[in-house]
């Protein structure tokens, strides 16, 4: 959602009393406030959990660890590379049948609240992690899924911003905490009224095609990009998340607009290489939400350094946007909106957040959207799947709107899995080796370079191989 339109009125002298109150202590300062917002909603809801009231940052976080703790053949919890410039830990999960043990399994990665006031989409993410667990061996779908998926999630892109929000020290918070270019900002820099329009949108801070249009310069306005490709620390967790994953379907969930986006989102960009197995899916999700859905370009605005952009032009990721409780003239309207939305009743009939999560989920199953490697190998080895290669921002676009070219920066994958005991054959089930072209409808010709290791023996081989096809592969001398 752009920053720029549609900033929810509220009273600035109340704004701004809470906000000395606040800056008195420290420590009060971090007390999560409940949200004025809330209409009352009948307790139990009919969501997974029954919640009725939006979570603040430290619930949710502390549920991601009781959940691994009640599921731990299901639920992996782990920390992000990188913590939020404020210094948190960015928490994970990794929710899958024997969770704990190596797999080959596909990757969904879903992701909540890029932006700080979208508190909606920390919602649907963790109501959706209940529902899988709950409907373990009740629901025949969900079950299959979590025998073939590995589906992760970061319910909180953008920790900072959503404890500045959700607290109400600063409600309508967009961006992360970076108020000066260059410097880790302190937790009461961040929270200073001086300060309230500043940061850096994680979402214009992916390294493909940054710095283009659709984003800003400097840490005041509404999109900015920050300094460099990848400059901020969320940013850097994600991209080290995808590049360490077989990630082919990926989703960033963020509020209000009713649509569901897909590459292209920046003006350079060319039509997908992929475009027809990918756009189909973007129609079908758009059935499923009652959505206008396609690039962002076409049915909403160009912005440039998304994550649609990142995962799709460095792994093939069909990676998608959806705009989530729309029409209520606010980034988190009362929480009926939200319980509406997940399950597409009351306000939102036939629009379910919940059915297009789950098509997701499903597309990341078919091997038919990705690619497959069938491997000879050695029990235990460890097997290596390893890229290394260039990328490019946008022409960068100057405070003077002149453009200077584009910049590069290196994109290595590299993601493993260990042959179980037992198993001298294994699938896995990964993104195709050739790459979208920056510049044109058309793959690049790159392969893999698949290594097996096992007690100081090594074997490497090229592998090519394109979307929807299988490939081939004996290691099993592995030496
Ligand atoms: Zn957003």
């Amino acid at each position: 959602m752009r920053a720029d339109i549609r900033r929810t009125i509220h009273c600035a002298a109340a704004h701004l009393t809470l906000l000395v109150a606040f800056a008195a202590s420290s420590a009060l300062a971090q007390t999560p406030r409940t949200a004025p917002v809330t209409v009352p909603v009948p307790y139990p809801s009919p969501l997974p959990t029954g919640r009725v009231t939006y979570r603040t940052l430290s619930e949710a976080y502390s549920e991601l660890e009781r959940m691994a703790v009640a599921y731990p053949l299901l639920v992996k919890r782990f920390a992000l590379s990188h913590r939020s410039l404020l210094g948190q830990t960015m928490w994970g999960l990794e929710i899958s049948r024997d969770v704990q043990r190596s797999s080959g399994k596909p990757v969904f990665l879903m992701t909540g609240l890029h932006h700080a006031r979208e508190w909606p989409t920390v919602e649907l993410t963790m109501e959706f992690v209940w529902d899988v667990l709950k409907n373990d061996g009740v629901d025949a779908r969900i079950t299959a899924l979590l025998d073939d998926v590995r589906l992760i999630v970061v319910p909180i892109v953008n920790p900072d911003g959503f404890d500045m929000s959700r607290s109400l020290i600063n409600e309508q918070k967009r961006k992360n905490c970076r108020v000066t270019i260059g410097k880790v900002p302190t937790w009461a820099e961040c929270a200073a009224p001086l300060n309230a329009d500043a940061g850096v949108d994680n979402n214009r801070n992916y390294g493909a095609f940054w710095g283009g249009g659709g984003a800003t310069i400097g840490v005041s306005g509404g999109s900015s990009r920050g300094e460099a490709p990848f400059s901020e620390p969320e940013n850097q967790s994600i991209r080290d998340l995808l590049s360490s994953h077989q990630v082919v379907v990926a989703l960033s969930n963020h509020t209000p607009d009713a649509k569901v986006l897909r590459v292209p989102s920046a003006a350079e960009e060319p039509i997908p290489a992929d475009v027809i197995p990918y756009d189909s899916l973007a129609q079908a999700l758009g059935g499923d939400l009652k959505w206008p859905a396609g690039p962002w370009p076409k049915i909403y605005y160009v912005a440039s350094g998304t994550l649609e952009e990142i995962a799709y032009y460095s792994a093939g990721t069909f990676a998608f946007t959806f705009e989530n409780a729309p029409g209520q003239r606010s980034f988190h309207p009362a929480y009926s909106f939200v319980i509406d939305q997940y399950f597409g009743t009351g306000a939102y009939p036939g629009s379910s957040a919940r059915a297009g999560f789950m098509r997701l989920y499903e597309a990341a199953a078919n091997p038919a959207l990705h690619s497959v490697l069938n491997i000879k190998a050695p029990a235990g080895a460890t097997l290596t799947l390893h890229k290394l290669f260039t990328m490019e921002s946008s022409p960068v676009i100057g405070a003077d709107s002149g453009k200077a070219p584009a910049l590069t920066f290196p994109m290595e994958l590299t993601s493993t899995f260990i042959v179980p005991r037992g198993l001298t054959a294994v699938t896995w089930h990964v993104n195709p080796s050739v790459r979208p072209s920056q510049h044109a409808q058309a793959h690049l010709q790159e392969s893999w370079t698949l290594t097996c290791a096992l007690a100081g023996k090594k074997q490497s081989v090229s592998v090519m191989v394109l979307r929807g096809a299988a490939a081939d592969v004996d290691l099993h001398r592995c030496r």
